[in-house]
């Protein structure tokens, strides 16, 4: 196995983004030395019976000596926890995080950061609607994007930090990629916090007319429900802090959203057959356009059983 890429990584909240960095980097050997911290003393003992890593018994334990802190907890608890984390640091260690929004994390981190330290943003673009550090496999990254977002004028030995960083992900199979943070958030937007809010806003207006319905919406799910309630299962925290600390590039998507469903509204109410026959021939090429990427498989349903094809967000 080659050269491990940090001595010593600190993974803050053992849920599944960070369960699967601890299963990916021991698998790898990106790291000699994984402790893990969570708030929880049952996801630490869960952490701990899973055989995750060394799990500390406090935050200041797990981050003295570790050459790389990745806070893997919701974005609205970011701020916090790097003012917790960040007196115990040693001088010269990257300090990241795997928050979905990103330009708040980085705010967030900056705001609690010593100029002795290199504060890296980043958010791996992969990820299921499971939570907790059972949820959590090692082959999570394999292939998925991971954006960093680096801060501007970071100073001396920050170039090195972010090639550092860079290096470690791609050792858990990732590709990496530098981004603004704004456009980060804008691109996210529509691409994965659009959706999410679709998914919930349709669960939760079906749930209101099972009632109704006596049944039925459960029944007949499997046509085209189904994939909705999947992403609808993902976790409400996470959800409501990536909604909450992305609120413009959100509402914007949703404005935007808003009239091109009232235009098909129309074109129903109207018969305008010409009109849907054009909208769904463009959604479908935007299909053929992911799968040739390789962002997911033309296989019947999704592919959703192969675990490096699931939801990324
Ligand atoms: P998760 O499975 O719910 O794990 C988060 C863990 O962090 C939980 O064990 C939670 O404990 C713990 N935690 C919360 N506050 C804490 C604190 N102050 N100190 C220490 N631990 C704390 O969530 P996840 O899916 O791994 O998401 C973690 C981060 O990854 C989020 O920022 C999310 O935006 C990002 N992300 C998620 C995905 C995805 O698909 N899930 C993909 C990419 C990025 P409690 O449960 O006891 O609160």
């Amino acid at each position: 196995m080659p050269d491990p890429v940090f001595q010593r990584i600190a993974l803050i909240g053992a849920g599944l983004i960070g369960a699967s960095i601890a299963r990916a980097a021991a698998e790898t050997g990106a790291a000699e030395v994984i402790a893990l911290y969570d708030a929880s003393a049952d996801v630490r003992a869960r952490a701990d019976a899973l055989g995750l890593g060394s799990v500390a018994p406090t935050l200041e334990a797990a981050v003295s000596g570790a050459d790389c802190v990745i806070l893997c907890v919701p974005v609205g608890a970011i701020g916090a926890v790097a003012a917790g984390a960040v007196p115990h640091m040693k001088d010269g260690a990257i300090l990241t995080d795997v928050g979905s929004v990103k330009a708040e994390a980085a705010r967030a981190l900056a705001a609690a950061a010593e100029p002795r330290l290199h504060v890296i943003p980043g958010h791996p673009i992969a990820g299921t609607e499971q939570s907790g550090p059972e949820a959590g496999f090692a082959t999570l990254f394999r292939g998925a994007w991971h954006i960093l977002t680096p801060l501007p004028g970071g100073g001396e030995g920050y170039d090195a930090a972010v090639d550092a960083l860079s290096a470690f992900w791609q050792r858990l199979g990732a590709r990496v990629e530098t981004m603004d943070a704004a456009r980060h958030d804008r691109v996210l937007a529509i691409t994965s916090h659009l959706p999410h809010l679709i998914a919930f806003n349709i669960v939760s207006t079906a749930f209101d007319m099972e009632t109704v319905e006596q049944g039925e919406v459960v029944k007949y799910s499997a046509g085209g429900f189904r994939d909705f309630t999947r992403i609808a299962a993902s976790d409400p925290v996470m959800w409501r802090d990536v909604f909450l600390n992305n609120k413009e590039a959100v509402l914007e998507c949703l404005g935007r959203f808003s009239e091109d469903l009232a235009a098909l509204q129309r074109a129903i109410r109207w018969g305008d057959g010409d009109m849907l026959i054009k909208e769904f021939t463009r959604a479908r090429s935007i299909r053929k356009a992911i799968i040739d990427a390789g962002q997911d498989c033309s296989a019947v349903n999704f592919g959703r059983n192969a675990p490096d094809t699931e939801d990324q967000a």
